[in-house]
């Protein structure tokens, strides 16, 4: 179970900075983000390649880094260090290019293109080539200049002071997150993330395989990620993936498309309290999203709609 880390105040202020500008210049007006303006004001490029056309990658490369490792001493041929390396998104500063890897489901484009926009502004990232895999693109590498990259890619898709306003106007829940996924314009996993690391409040977010069909995949992580808001990190650090596959199968409904129902689940904190949380969860068919919104400690008096059974 891979779990989120956050980046120290002042590398986010520095990002912050930068992606303000942007919005500043594309005159953002809390509307989706339009990625093509973007790539205008900054003079970027966009191709997209595939296995059956390759033309944009048979050039010679000389220097390449991949989770912020240079992995060529020699040049070689974009197109095999692409396959080799199974790589899904590069940014070619000499040809202020993006590439991305048309193959991929068209939801990951607009996630993979924004963290290739942030590489190509950040200054320290030093106009270097960058190849991403699935492994760099994902919002919980800690790679340094990945984990930059990803959390610049969530600022300039989710516009702080817009996206809290948007989150503030709903009850946190799934139907919220898909809600908030759509005003937006961004993947609903994406926002899932966004609505855990930028609130405030104790919140958890679960990505996952189904977890009423774990015995079908028995090689596969129960849960593959583990989102924490600052709030639950001081508080929920040690918590097991069998603690929340538990609450899990307590109200998730078997089938495998949509949402999949809600539960009031008790979880305990690092000093062994219990704590009531409001778990709801989303499958979109190849994995189970989960918000789990903290109620308050067990033994204190917690307000619980009266339809909702508590699983205590
Ligand atoms: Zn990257």
């Amino acid at each position: 179970m891979e779990k989120n880390f956050f980046l120290s105040d002042g590398t986010k202020s520095s990002i912050d900075k930068i992606v303000s500008k942007i919005h500043r210049d594309i005159d953002y007006q809390n509307s989706v983000i339009d990625l093509s303006e973007v790539r205008e004001l900054l003079r970027l490029d966009l191709k997209y390649y595939s296995s059956e056309n390759d033309s944009y990658l048979s050039e010679v490369i000389h220097k390449f880094y991949v989770g912020g490792q240079r992995v060529l001493e020699n040049p070689a041929l974009l197109k095999d260090v692409v396959t080799k390396m199974s790589l899904k998104a590069l940014f070619l500063p000499d040809r202020r290019r993006i590439m991305l890897d048309a193959s991929l489901h068209k939801s990951k484009h607009r996630w993979n293109e924004s963290h290739e926009i942030i590489h190509s502004v950040l200054p320290w990232h030093d106009s270097l080539m960058y190849g991403d895999h699935i492994g760099t693109l994902s919002k919980g590498c800690n790679i340094q200049l990945e984990a930059e990259a990803n959390y610049g890619g969530g600022e300039l898709l989710f516009p702080r002071k817009t996206f809290l306003e948007v989150v503030s106007s709903f009850e946190l829940s799934m139907t919220a997150a898909r809600k908030i996924s759509s005003q937006m314009g961004n993947s609903l996993t994406s926002t899932v993330w966004r609505i855990v690391e930028s609130c405030d409040q104790v919140l958890l977010g679960i990505i996952g395989p189904h977890p009423q069909y774990l015995h079908l995949a028995p090689e596969k992580e129960p849960i593959r990620y583990l989102i924490r808001s600052k709030a639950a990190l001081n508080t929920f650090g040690t918590l097991s993936s069998e603690a929340l596959i538990s609450a899990m199968q307590s109200y998730c409904a078997h089938k495998t498309r949509g949402p999949l129902g809600d539960g009031v689940c008790v979880l305990a904190d690092d000093l062994g309290a219990d704590h009531l949380f409001r778990f709801d969860s989303f499958s979109n068919t190849h994995e189970v999203l989960t918000l789990a919104v903290h109620l308050g400690e067990r033994s204190k008096s917690v307000v619980v709609a009266s339809d909702v059974e508590v699983a205590v």
